[in-house]
């Protein structure tokens, strides 16, 4: 995939959450943030669908970001479920 500047895009940078249990003057100013709603982000299978026609496209690199992508449930639900299954 490239873009207008025919730069060649293989990556893919998803923001999974905007908490955070820091609070960086970097992106947490004092005021604090106006955090979206639960509805407005992506579940874990949106995700999974949208890497999977990245990877159609020529994506081979996927970078979870947030805020801090471990206090989202999307990743604490899916590790629960990592567990179980080593457990098994
Ligand atoms: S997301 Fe990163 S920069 Fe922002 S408050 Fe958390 S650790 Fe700091």
């Amino acid at each position: 995939m490239f873009d207008k500047y025919s730069r060649n895009i293989n990556y893919l940078r998803i923001s999974v959450t905007d908490k955070c249990n820091l609070r960086c003057s970097y992106c947490m100013p004092v005021g604090g943030v106006n955090l979206i709603g639960h509805k407005e982000i992506l579940s874990f299978e949106e995700i999974y669908n949208v890497v999977s026609v990245g990877t159609i496209l020529g994506i081979d690199k996927v970078r979870i970001t947030g805020g801090e992508p471990l206090v989202s449930s999307l990743f604490i639900g899916q590790f629960k479920a990592d567990k179980a299954e080593w457990d098994s």
